[in-house]
């Protein structure tokens, strides 16, 4: 299966959903399986998808080079953690060859940062060049307290090896109530004086966790108050494909994107779908329709292929509706964000 580029129907053909809205990027969970337990992301003893179920690296090489000859430009790895994958290295070096020949702009990855200092070498030698790193907090205590893991020291000396290696980082940072608010212009000094940027997430309801949504979610206007008690912050005409918008402060360099799906809904411009190490497309990250490619790949029906991701365009929704105003409130989409990979 492996090194098959399909060109039929060609990227002519490209993805545009009934919205309208062209979609050139696939993110990947290329497992659902983690390192660290985040307290907004899964509970302590979190029951993971059966091994047997996963699609092989052969497989998602396969259903990459599908979307890619449907137009999708840019692939984002993303898990569970991706890099405890066994694998994953001699896959991104496969998939590279659609950089080589131009079809693909760029694969990226997000990761918690934890096999970085072992990893950045390999994963910059694979093609890689820019990585999302998660990391909420650079306090030992609120570390262990935000991820159930003794691991802060080990995350900064890997994010330190994988700019040494020559990978540009983006920091992550979902913001928690009462967590780590106060830390905020620390937290941005930081990144920007080691020349990262830096995204600031809202909590998602996705998932039980062992918490209530309601004593975690904070929306990044009050978090841009506290910002502002230190910056004055300018907006900038930066702009990607992606959910993010950007500003500036008046004191340090580099961006700081705001990511708000709770408080200002941005899907007019979503230009994504999802696949699951299981192998379902799923067309938005905060709703539940999907479709099952692992079954089709399985029967290596092209046509069927290719009219499922035709199916995926029609049913794309228009929004999500991620909503968190109640205590108990159950959420919406069930599954946890490893799953469909952030
Ligand atoms: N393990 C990797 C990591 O943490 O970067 C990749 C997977 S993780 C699911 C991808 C991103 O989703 C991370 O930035 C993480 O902080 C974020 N995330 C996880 N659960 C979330 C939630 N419920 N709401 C908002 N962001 C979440
Ligand atoms: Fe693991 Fe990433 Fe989820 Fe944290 S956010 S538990 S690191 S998948």
């Amino acid at each position: 299966m492996n090194n098959i580029f399909i060109n039929t129907p060609s990227k002519n053909n490209k993805l545009i959903d009934n919205f309208g809205r062209k979609i050139d990027y696939l993110r990947i969970s290329v497992t659902d399986r983690c390192n660290f337990r985040c307290t907004y992301c899964m509970p302590e003893k979190m029951k993971f998808l059966p091994k047997k179920d996963l699609l092989t690296f052969d497989e998602m090489d396969y259903l990459c080079s599908l979307f890619i000859s449907r137009g999708i430009t840019k692939i984002r790895l993303s898990g569970g953690e991706p890099l405890v994958r066994k694998g994953l290295i001699d896959f991104i070096s496969n998939l590279s060859r659609f950089i080589s020949s131009g079809d693909l702009k760029e694969i990226t990855l997000t990761t918690n940062g934890s096999l970085l200092d072992k990893m950045s070498k390999q994963l910059y030698d694979s093609g890689v060049r820019r990585i999302n790193v998660s990391l909420d907090t650079l306090m030992k205590d609120k570390f262990y307290q935000i991820t159930r893991r003794d691991d802060l020291e080990n995350v900064i000396k890997g994010l330190m090896t994988a700019k040494d290696n020559g990978l540009k980082i983006k920091i992550n940072t979902v913001m928690i109530k009462n967590k780590n608010l106060d830390e905020i212009n620390n937290i941005i000094e930081w990144a920007h004086n080691n020349n990262f940027d830096i995204s600031l997430i809202e909590t998602m309801p996705m998932g039980l966790t062992d918490q209530d949504r309601i004593d975690q979610y904070i929306s990044l206007a009050e978090v841009e108050e506290e910002i502002k008690k230190k910056y004055s912050l300018k907006e900038t005409n930066y702009k990607t494909a992606g959910p993010s918008f950007y500003k500036k402060t008046n004191k340090t360099k580099n961006l700081i994107g705001f990511i708000t799906p709770l408080s200002n809904n941005f899907c007019a411009n979503c230009n994504r779908i999802r696949l699951t190490s299981t192998g379902k497309l799923f067309m938005c990250l905060g709703q539940n329709d999907s479709i099952d490619f692992r079954s089709i790949i399985r029967t290596g029906n092209i046509m069927q292929l290719h009219s499922s991701i035709d199916k995926a365009m029609k049913i794309k929704p228009k929004a999500h509706d991620f909503n968190i105003s109640k205590r108990n409130q159950r959420p919406t989409v069930s599954r946890h964000m490893s799953v469909t990979g952030g």
